[in-house]
């Protein structure tokens, strides 16, 4: 192939993508280098930045308001964080200051500040806060527009089979574009956990990031190939590299239609084991989606997000309406709805926790809920109120140990004699259960199997305090695998006791939408996988294709290796 028709990124989001390149340019435009030289020019100034971001706030927040049904968790995050950084004290200040000190143009003075606040963000260590200055540079971006023409710009029309190329696309550009049209994105900046990389696989839009310079060269018009799975992007190419291409976009189509075509089949092995296939969501728009792949259930529905992006709890009312709604979308599918889980890397403003040393082992998720208990006792009213619209259960996250579940069990037994005691309505006999995810309760399973009706198995926490490896620092993340053989022994030991009483067990953490452990996970007799929607139908492929009998065989070769690369290498042979 020709070496100049050739870029080299890294693909983010699979699947193969022919399309023609639309180069996405922002206008920031405005003039520069301005000295304000009076005092009441200085202060007209500020006034307008002033304006400048109360419409920038408004902005977001009608994109927020108009979407909001439809958007994912972590689009809505990236309004919340932008609403957040637009009412940052700190940047008003720091703009003003230089205007009234340095006599910068508003103008000049937002430049400057975003500049050193991006730069800041972008040699943090976390990850996670790295990314976040693609969110500070759109909001600059955004205060600069409303400034220097009054209004916002919206995303231009694309024509079929557009290729998005851009320098990096922006947060709020991946909400108010219209993608429809977009098959593919390529962006010069930008790493896995940016947010061109999580928008286009919620979307389902192949994607590659990190391109480079080079991406630049390539002109509005000119036909390009994207391939999301290799990061490679191919400029103008000769009908040979084309027909190769088409050839692997139908398999790539075949095989997602091979996957969808599994959506009504139930997940049964060849020999006729059946598990459960379950969703991960946090919103009553997720349902179809989970439907759609073929789920069968929630296995947990996460209710930090009907907490978070405002200023205050939500009432009893607000959230017996949600759960109400949950409860009624999912004709009458299981829906596991676990209490609130705030505190380590999900804090909610209004609550005011003090900083902590260690949140993610401090006050959070059920030791929040037993010490405020009105918390609790408002969330458990809504839930058994809405468990008369479906099939409701309740979990409680964050248990170590058993007088945790045995609090947390008596305080449903309280709010079920306040409603029968008020004459309302309510599932009587509604099952409760647990999140394994902390290894004293893992290695109390069967203390802790006598209280619940189920369990269900967190690994991204167990992992995380199983092996000591904060889940968000990416320079331990090498270490952070549910491979490792200490967490393979406490889940097998969890699922091994729960079932000697009798009791199914569930795993809602990552792993289960990990392909290469489901051989592993179903040979260990776990009763439900729940994951992502998205995720369902490649492990249903997995399920249905191979038998207990292999998977148990697996699993005992698997508990007899020593490291995660051993168990990695061997499961990449065994799996089909
Ligand atoms: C887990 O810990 O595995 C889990 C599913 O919960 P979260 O990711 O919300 O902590
Ligand atoms: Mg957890």
């Amino acid at each position: 192939m020709d070496g100049k028709n050739m870029i080299k990124g890294t693909g983010v989001s699979p699947g193969i993508s022919i399309g023609i390149a639309h180069i996405l340019k922002k206008d920031d435009d405005g003039l520069s280098g301005i000295i304000i030289q009076t005092n009441e020019a200085r202060e007209l100034e500020i006034e307008k930045f002033n304006q400048a971001v109360v419409s920038a706030i408004r902005e977001v927040e009608t994109i927020r308001l108009n979407t909001s049904f439809d958007l994912k968790p972590e689009d809505m995050d990236i309004l919340d964080t932008q609403i957040e950084f637009l009412g940052d004290p700190q940047i008003a200040e720091d703009v003003h200051e230089k205007i009234r000190n340095h006599f910068r143009s508003a103008h000049d003075a937002v430049i400057e500040v975003i500049d050193a606040a991006v730069e800041m963000f972008r040699n943090m260590d976390d990850k996670y806060l790295s990314a976040r200055a693609a969110d500070l540079r759109d909001i600059g971006n955004r205060i600069l527009r409303n400034l220097n023409t009054g209004r916002a710009s919206f995303g231009p029309d694309f024509g079929e089979n557009t290729i998005l190329i851009a320098e990096d696309l922006a947060p709020s550009d991946t909400i108010t574009l219209d993608t429809t049209r977009v098959v593919g994105f390529a962006t010069r900046l930008g790493g896995r956990t940016s947010h061109t990389a999580i928008i286009a696989k919620a979307k389902g839009i192949p994607a590659v990031v990190a391109c480079g310079s080079e991406l630049l060269n390539i002109r509005i018009g000119e036909t390009v190939i994207l391939d999301g799975t290799t990061g490679e992007l191919i400029i103008n190419p000769g009908s040979e590299i084309m027909g190769v291409y088409k050839a692997k976009q139908v398999n790539i189509l075949n095989e997602k239609a091979l996957l969808r075509s599994l959506k009504d089949l139930p997940a049964v092995t060849t020999d006729g084991h059946r598990f459960k296939l379950y969703a991960n969501i946090s919103n009553a728009a997720e349902l179809e989606q989970v439907f759609e792949n073929g789920g069968e259930g929630v296995g947990l529905l996460r209710t930090e997000m009907l907490f978070m992006g405002r200023d205050s709890f939500p009432s009893e009312e607000e959230q017996f309406n949600f759960y109400k709604q949950v409860a009624i979308k999912s004709k009458n599918r299981p829906v596991i709805i676990r209490t609130l889980d705030i505190g380590g890397d999900k804090q909610l403003p209004y609550f005011g926790i003090p900083p902590e040393n260690n949140p993610f082992m401090g006050y959070r998720a059920i030791r929040i809920c037993l010490d405020q208990q009105e918390i609790f006792f408002t969330q458990l009213r809504a839930i058994l109120r809405a468990s008369v619209f479906g099939n409701l259960k309740i979990m409680f996250p964050m248990i170590s140990n058993l007088s945790e579940v045995k609090q947390a069990k008596e305080c449903v037994n309280e709010v079920k004699l306040e409603l029968k005691n008020a004459g309302i309505d309510f599932d009587r006999s509604i099952e409760l259960g647990i999140m394994i995810e902390i290894p004293s309760a893992a290695l109390i399973a069967d203390i802790l199997a006598r209280e619940v009706d189920f369990f269900s198995i967190g690994t991204n926490d167990l992992c995380q305090y199983t092996l000591a490896v904060d889940r968000m620092n990416g320079k331990v993340s090498a270490l952070y695998t549910h491979f490792n053989p200490g967490v393979l022994r406490l889940i097998s030991y969890v699922i091994e006791q729960a079932h000697k009483q009798n009791k199914p067990v569930g795993l809602c953490g990552e792993m289960a939408s990990d392909p290469l452990a489901a051989l592993l996970l179903m040979g260990m007799g776990l009763d439900e996988f729940s994951m992502s929607p998205r995720s369902i139908p490649s492990i249903k492929n997995i399920l249905v294709k191979n038998s207990l009998a292999k998977a148990r065989e697996v699993f005992k070769t698997v508990m007899e290796m020593d490291d995660p690369e051993t168990i990695i290498n061997y499961l990449e042979e065994v799996i089909i």
